[in-house]
């Protein structure tokens, strides 16, 4: 045997914020089921519990520590292989994140065991209870004499409902300690099918023209004429012996149960337990898209870039078609025997953009995103890794699919920021994540985008990214027509009561007299940003950030858009009692008044995150749109996203400045893409328009965007990145400290940033207070590092943060302050 004579050891990854791996023994029984990939329960520290995940096995026995034993494999087969594994390790390191947590985000919630809490006795208490109240000491006696109590078991010894108090005060006592019960968290669905049983279902399953049959149906049909029917409804939905999923069945049939019984009594019918997927299938395959000359000579120029480079850039222009060229390369792929995966921001993963890929390869793609819920997450990872299904279409989260044999990534909307995971950890980009995912396969990434990032496109023009353009679009028809809405001009003459123009407005009816449809993009939600008293300036602040309160006025509430945090309307100001209270600014909420009031008779519809609440909504939404049940769609950045309806002729955006507002190095770039996007939903049939108000209608940008001169934007922009040295010219590593405590929010960025500097010198900026300062009770600081492009720096830069975050995690005062790390922000 290979492992003979020698103790076998497993490097495990735990789910913690942990650097490294931790080391256990092997017991002799689980030997030659352990591979590398094998999720395993462990112990860990005193008393706890954990799934972890064998990243090496190895002979060598650990020095100085003594290791503990696995208790068991969690899955029958490895989750992942070693490849996997170098991609967690290279995003842990890339992102100066702890690998346990890259992990965490990797793998579906279900394959890491779901715990319950439960409470044990502390074996090293000494029994005296002396010093606990009444309901500490409750619980305290139960323990000695269960040792072990579930959170439920508390709650009845208690008589109430809230016992963590309790619990903590145990805890605290060193009586109690908490312990986590592992259940396997994925559940296969079951359900049950009926079969012809042997006497009469010959060697294939199918119905026989034996003797016996001919004798059975001969008496059911004078003596049971309902048990015949049943008989022939297997028959029909059978068709080939198959089993006959039993509710259906019944269902279609209309057949009794004393029928059925009497059935499965005679021994005609069985009935089995099998095991189904949750994954919808049954979608037929059909013809990829011809392609239009255009397309084709694009698809050429693909194949030639991607002879020379790994990863190639597709600029194509709104409506130009590039989702049929990612087709045609996903079938290319497939058709040498690789897998695909077919990348998406979230809110684009709609029915519209996954009808169309089920249309052409039907039940060969998987759809894989957050708001699926676990099992079919599950589900989806187990069939990647079988190679069920031939491409993956899916958001951000899918590059941790594992994948037998990638052969293609196709990213589209390659410049949109949602790619970015933000919070929680590990804060990596997708798309950067897929370029380095595809090298490691030796697969090929098209990056599609009509805007690209300034990131990408500098790749492009330096020949480390190749370069295709498709500049035409696919129905022949031109870019809309982009004009100005001198907001100055129409005040002046009043033509602008709210926040419609008059010209907006004549647009908007003309474009409804024509039966057309018409997207409005402002991006705020709510009714109004604020609201402020006209006679002592009072404001309605967020109690838990340094934000102020937006008004919603279909609920009459205060929110925060930070957190969360809401209290009523107020109609009198609290500081001095005067009902002069005005509306500050405007969101999508009064935009939809404004349009009820001038256009009562149109349909209007609001997409946003208040009205956007799960996925269902969201697709009513659209396909509402789709169907011109909505003739005007109202929305944020939401409606600005990948859609594609053939009756938007109009497209109004309603506050162009306040898209430069944002104190950021990106927000130019941001906002080009933004108007270039929205004005991209006009006019994919036929004519489009589009209408920007402002109040500045001088600014350079707009010109940009009435001449969809993405050329000239990018030359621009990319002078302003040099001269300041920002993206792509350097590398920014943001490092933010969060506290409860204003102080030591403050001491511990000082603190760090001075470590910094000694190593990093002028590299290290701040610290500084970002524009919102408070978040849910917690002050925030942030160090930013702008670091030349090498990746010696970066290797030192990473090192140098890794160090202070140790030093923090030890310090006295400053250990309890929260340290993130963003990597390339966005
Ligand atoms: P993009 O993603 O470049 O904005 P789309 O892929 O959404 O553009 O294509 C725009 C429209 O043209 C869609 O309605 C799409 O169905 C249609 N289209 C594009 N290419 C083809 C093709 N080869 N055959 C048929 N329809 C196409
Ligand atoms: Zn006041
Ligand atoms: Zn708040």
């Amino acid at each position: 045997m290979l492992y003979a004579n020698r103790m076998l050891y497993a490097d495990v990854i735990l789910p913690l914020p942990l650097p490294g791996t931790y080391t256990y023994e092997v017991p002799e029984e689980w030997v030659l089921g352990i591979k590398v990939g094998s999720s395993v329960e462990v112990p860990f520290g005193k008393s706890k519990l954990y799934t972890g995940l064998v990243a090496a096995l190895h002979q060598i026995k650990p020095a100085g520590v003594e290791t503990k034993a696995i208790l068991g494999l969690a899955s029958d087969e490895p989750l992942v292989n070693e490849g996997h594994l170098h991609f967690w390790r290279w995003l842990a390191e890339y992102y100066v994140h702890p690998l346990g947590e890259v992990m965490s985000a990797a793998i579906p919630a279900a394959f890491r065991l779901s715990s319950e809490m439960r409470i044990m006795l502390n074996p090293e208490f000494n029994h005296d209870f002396s010093a606990l109240d009444d309901r500490a000491y409750l619980v305290a006696e139960a323990l000695a004499e269960h040792q072990e109590l579930s959170l439920s078991d508390v709650q009845k010894i208690l008589q109430r409902k809230t016992v963590q108090p309790v619990i903590r005060d145990l805890i605290k006592a060193g009586v109690a300690q908490l312990r986590e019960e592992m259940k396997p968290g994925y559940k296969p669905k079951k359900r049950k099918v009926v079969l012809l049983a042997p006497p009469y279902a010959g060697a294939d399953g199918k119905f026989g023209d034996s003797a016996e049959m001919r004798d059975l149906f001969d008496k059911l049909e004078k003596k049971a004429p309902k048990q015949l029917a049943l008989l022939l409804a297997w028959m029909h939905a059978s068709r080939d012996g198959e089993p006959v999923y039993r509710k259906m069945l019944l269902d279609k049939s209309g057949a009794s149960p004393a029928a059925y019984k009497a059935l499965l009594e005679k021994g005609v019918l069985e009935e089995r337990e099998e095991t189904v997927s949750r994954l919808e299938s049954g979608w037929e395959e059909g013809a990829l898209p011809k392609l239009s000359p255009n397309q084709q000579a694009a698809l050429e120029c693909i194949h030639e870039q991607a002879a020379e480079h790994e990863t190639v850039l597709l600029h194509g222009i709104t409506s130009s078609g590039k989702t049929a060229l990612y087709m045609h390369l996903m079938a290319e792929a497939a058709a040498e025997g690789k897998q695909a995966l077919f990348l998406v921001p979230e809110i684009a993963l709609t029915s519209q953009l996954t009808g169309r890929l089920r249309k052409v390869f039907g039940d060969r793609i998987g759809i894989y995103h957050s708001r699926f819920n676990m099992n079919e997450r599950v589900e989806t990872w187990q069939a990647v890794k079988h190679g069920d299904f031939d491409f993956v279409i899916g958001a951000r989260s899918a590059v941790f699919l594992p994948f037998k044999n990638l052969g293609l990534v196709v990213v589209d909307e390659e410049h949109d920021s949602s790619y970015k995971q933000f919070d929680p950890a590990p804060r990596y980009h997708a798309r950067d994540a897929a370029v380095y995912l595809a090298h490691q396969h030796g697969a090929k990434v098209l990056l599609g985008s009509a805007t690209p990032s300034l990131e990408s496109y500098t790749n492009a023009l330096q020949g480390k990214y190749g370069l295709v353009q498709l500049m035409e679009r696919f129905s022949g028809q031109d870019l809309p027509t982009v004009n100005i809405v001198d907001l100055k001009d129409e005040a002046k003459k009043q033509r602008l009561t709210g926040h419609l123009s008059d010209t907006l407005a004549e647009h908007i009816q003309g474009a409804l007299d024509r039966r057309e449809q018409i997207i409005l993009f402002q991006n705020r939600r709510g009714y109004a940003p604020t609201i402020r008293c006209g006679s002592c300036g009072w404001i309605p602040h967020c109690i838990h950030c340094d934000v102020s309160l937006t008004y919603h006025k279909h609920s009459d509430q205060l929110r925060c858009h930070m957190c969360g945090y809401r209290r009523p309307g107020v109609t009198a100001c609290p500081s001095c009692s005067s009902a002069q209270l005005s509306y500050q600014g405007f969101g999508t909420e009064k935009i939809e008044d404004e349009l009820a009031l001038r256009f009562p008779s149109a349909r209007v519809a609001r997409m946003d995150h208040d009205t956007v609440g799960g996925k269902r909504d969201h697709e009513r939404l659209i396909s509402d749109f789709e169907q011109r049940e909505i003739e005007i769609l109202v929305g944020t950045q939401m409606v600005t996203k990948g859609l594609d309806f053939a009756g938007v002729s109009l497209v109004g955006i309603l506050n162009a400045d306040a898209l430069l507002w944002f104190p950021d190095f990106r927000s130019t770039e941001r906002a080009f893409q933004l108007m270039a996007q929205v004005s991209g939903r006009a006019g994919r049939a036929g004519h489009g328009e589009v209408l920007i108000q402002t109040w500045e209608p001088a600014r350079e940008l707009l010109r940009q965007v009435i001449d969809h001169d993405y050329e000239r934007f990018y030359a621009r922009e990319v002078e302003q990145r040099q001269q300041w040295s920002y993206p792509p010219f350097s590398r920014l590593i943001r490092l933010t400290f969060k506290h409860r405590d204003v102080d030591k929010a403050f001491g511990a960025s000082r603190l760090i940033a001075q470590r910094l500097r000694d190593e990093l010198g002028t590299r290290v900026l701040g610290p500084a207070s970002p524009p919102v300062a408070r978040i849910r009770g917690r002050y925030l600081q942030e160090i930013l590092l702008k670091l030349e492009k090498s990746p010696e720096m970066a290797r030192k830069a990473r090192a140098a943060i890794r160090h202070a975050k140790d030093a923090l995690a030890v310090h006295d005062q400053f250990k309890s302050v929260e340290l993130s790390v963003n990597v390339d922000p966005m």
